[in-house]
């Protein structure tokens, strides 16, 4: 059975692949070491679902309690289908208070960007692996700031110190694997001189670990300029799912086949920032 929005996806997905694979080959890179994360937040499981039956095993939200309801309904729908894992990677801004459900459900997170989330998130992620809750550690990449705005997330790419700090938080946790750096270019930011000041910390950085560091970056709107700077993880939205349902700072608005119905957000989860910004 395929139904109409499933056809849509797998054309998208389709060029999308090309795109990357393009992408990949003007680098002069295997596009094998490059992963394409769907990015699903606001779009309901049946997205998630549909994508999964075109081959998808990964995807990415931004908040922990959209995120948790659609690995449920998606557990629940694809249960039957397969034995290979989802993998759900946590793209937003993290709250400390939001670490235990987080642990629950993510394989990793990529906008760690304070040692009190790194620490409770470590906490959170080694109680799930004495309960069996989780099989490995949490996945974590650094997110870095690239002009300096610590306020939409990430630590000042200039801050040295600050950065290796809390790398060295992450690597020294138990419940969490540090595996690289991710941003996202600043608002009006040329594209290629935000990923080339990425790439160049996380050469930095890397010089402090053994594990070979990845870098999350690349969106819908840069994932080119960012595969030419080595990103390891594009995460892609809106190329692939189409515009976001968003009609308010307040309001999701989900549309289902049958019908529009307007969920307002829990008052404890902050307002989605505007298209752009880094949740
Ligand atoms: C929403 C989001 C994306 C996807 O952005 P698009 O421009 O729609 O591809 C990528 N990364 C993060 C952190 C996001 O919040």
């Amino acid at each position: 059975m395929t139904t109409e929005r499933e056809d849509e996806l797998r054309g998208r997905l389709a060029a999308l692949r090309e795109r990357l694979a393009r992408a990949a080959e003007d680098a002069g890179r295997d596009v094998g070491e490059i992963e394409l994360l769907p990015v699903t937040k606001f779009f309901p499981a049946e997205d998630v679902v549909a994508l999964y039956r075109l081959g998808c095993r990964a995807f990415a939200e931004s908040r922990d309690q959209e995120a948790s309801a659609k690995v449920d309904q998606v557990a629940q729908a694809v249960g039957g289908l397969g034995d290979e894992p989802l993998r759900w990677h946590m793209v937003g801004r993290i709250q400390r208070n939001k670490a235990r459900s987080i642990a629950q459900w993510a394989y990793a997170a990529h906008s760690v960007d304070n040692a009190k989330v790194v620490a409770a998130l470590d906490r959170s992620a080694s109680a799930a692996l004495d309960e069996g809750v989780r099989a490995e550690p949490l996945r974590v990449f650094v997110q870095l700031s690239l002009d300096g705005d610590e306020s939409r997330g990430g630590v000042d790419v200039s801050a040295a110190d600050r950065i290796d700090e809390l790398c060295a938080a992450v690597d020294g946790a138990d419940g969490l694997a540090f595996v690289g750096l991710m941003a996202i270019p600043p608002l009006g930011a040329d594209a290629d001189e935000a990923f080339a000041r990425l790439q160049q910390e996380r050469d930095r950085v890397q010089r402090h670990h053994q594990q070979r560091l990845g870098l999350s970056a690349g969106m819908s709107g840069d994932l080119e300029a960012a595969v030419r700077h080595g990103s390891t993880c594009v995460r892609v939205g809106t190329a692939l799912m189409g515009s976001r349902p968003l009609t308010s700072p307040a309001v999701v608005t989900r549309v289902t086949p049958s019908s529009q119905t307007t969920v307002p957000l829990e008052s404890s989860e902050p307002a989605p920032p505007p298209e752009g910004s880094t949740q």
